[in-house]
């Protein structure tokens, strides 16, 4: 007996068996890129049993956002990564990240916190292990900014005086300069206030620099860069007397975006760089992390339009989805398609010898008009315009109207268009559109009706809308 999955069987096996058994070994070790990607190759192969008619990158997107939710391993990868640097900045790590700290110090110079803050241009990573550099390159891969909103901490005076993004003081461009402080260990604000409430004479003979003005416009340059709120802390000597080099302060909030470049988004989009949501790069889930890896390496054309939150929705039956989900993405082997691959076969619809492309199969072949017709009252009944668009792509999904929006979704997937024309392909089975439509709408009505008589809740059935026999469309939602 042959098996056929369903589009989510096969990403649940591949999920769960193929790729699980990778995880554990990931989490710590740095794969080589080219065999990870033949891993990768295997999977979409097999969601795609070797034929494969869209972009990987959209397979991966969760549902939600028009994907299959395949798992991308080189995004699970780079999330793993980010947690790591996650851990390593909000000290919840386990204790093996110790060895990391010390090695990233060893690179950084200032503190492996720090290291996280620089420009990454100006960052030597030789010396550092593979994994940990696959650790700063995942945290390259995005974007972040400091939450303005914070109140400041002991952190401002941990602030790298270097290559930091926060403070751009000019005399800290000179090279010179830079090595010259650094000799003198003063790398960070701390330092340098500490300098100023002592004797800034003292760091200018320990760095040899020529004058003491020029650390006077250093320190006044680093005070006009911080924020208002932190620079007053900065200048408050009495805090920077508590200061302690590597004290255990915490590490200011960061939102982190993935980096998009010119992508704009198109209005309508479910798909957009505030899905998902991200709150703090701190308080980022897992599976936000995850989504967030996913979003940033799908490129900027493959954003799905449509509105698929409620494609997968019940009572739509997963094939049925399927194929829907196919048909936005184009994947679906029209005659147009089949006939570049095989020249016997000729492109033309089956039913009326035009051209078949997919607009032509799904919205304009001349067979389909009496079904638009039917489904433009329907769609009226419920209190909204038919439009091949809301056809196709279903209807944006609100919690409000969730009830209509679940039967518009229903009666579009209902329509077995691909199925009708399967039948005529195979000779068997009906081709009349209507009639299969209201064929199948009356029995799931009747096996729903015989559910709630027996749960003894037919109450809960007339909420959900009727269709009589004579196709008349009667809704008591
Ligand atoms: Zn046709």
């Amino acid at each position: 007996m042959e098996v056929v999955a369903s589009s989510q069987g096969r990403v649940l096996v591949a999920n769960t068996l193929v790729a699980s058994t990778l995880w554990h070994r990931l989490m710590a070790l740095t794969p080589p890129r080219n065999l990870m990607s033949s891993i990768q190759q295997e999977i979409v192969d097999f969601f795609w049993s070797g034929r494969h008619w869209v972009r990987a990158a959209a397979l991966y997107l969760p549902l939600a956002e028009g994907g299959q939710g395949l798992i991308s391993i080189q995004s699970k990868i780079a999330s793993f990564r980010l947690r790591t640097v996650s851990r390593l900045l909000y000290d919840c790590g386990p204790s093996w990240l110790n060895f990391g700290k010390l090695l990233l110090r060893s690179v950084g110079r200032f503190g492996h916190k720090q290291l996280f803050l620089l420009n990454p241009e100006e960052l030597d990573l030789s010396g550092l292990t593979p994994f940990y550099t696959s650790v700063l390159q995942a945290w390259h891969t995005f974007k972040f900014t400091r939450a303005t909103s914070e109140m400041p901490g002991m952190w401002v005076f941990e602030e790298p005086l270097f290559f930091n993004g926060l403070l751009r003081a000019r005399t800290l461009q000179s090279a010179s300069l830079r090595t010259s402080l650094r000799q003198a260990g003063c790398t960070k604000v701390g330092h340098l206030m500490k300098a100023k409430a002592k004797s800034l004479e003292a760091l200018r003979r320990r760095s040899n620099t020529s004058s003491i003005r020029i650390l006077d416009q250093v320190v006044k340059e680093v005070c006009a860069a911080l924020p208002e709120s932190r620079r007053a802390f900065a200048e408050d000597a009495d805090l920077c007397e508590q200061w302690i080099e590597d004290g255990d302060y915490s590490f200011p909030s960061l939102q982190v975006t993935p980096v998009v470049g010119d992508w704009h988004e198109g209005a309508g989009q479910l798909l957009t760089l505030r899905t998902p949501h991200l709150g703090t790069f701190q308080a980022c889930g897992k599976k936000e992390t995850y989504n967030l890896c996913v979003t940033e390496f799908l490129g900027p054309d493959s954003s799905p339009k449509g509105c698929w939150r409620c494609l997968y929705k019940l009572p739509v039956e997963k094939r049925t989805a399927d194929l829907r989900w196919r048909i936005v993405h184009g994947a679906i082997a029209t005659n147009r398609y089949r006939a570049h691959l095989d020249l016997e076969l000729g492109e033309g619809c089956i039913f009326c010898s035009e051209v078949e492309t997919l607009e032509h199969l799904f919205i304009q072949c001349p067979r389909l008009s009496a079904l638009f017709i039917l489904l433009k009252s329907w769609f009226q009944g419920l209190g909204e315009e038919f439009s091949f668009v809301l056809f196709i792509f279903g209807p944006k999904y609100s919690v409000k109207k969730k009830g209509v929006h679940t039967l518009l979704n229903f009666l579009s997937g209902a329509a077995k268009i691909w199925l009708t024309r399967r039948s005529r392909l195979q000779g068997v089975g009906s081709v009349a559109l209507l009639p299969v439509l209201q064929g199948l709408l009356r029995a799931r009505l009747r096996v729903e009706h015989t559910y709630y008589h027996l749960m003894d809740n037919i109450q809960a059935f007339s909420h959900m809308g009727a269709v009589g026999g004579d196709g008349e469309l009667r809704l008591y939602i």
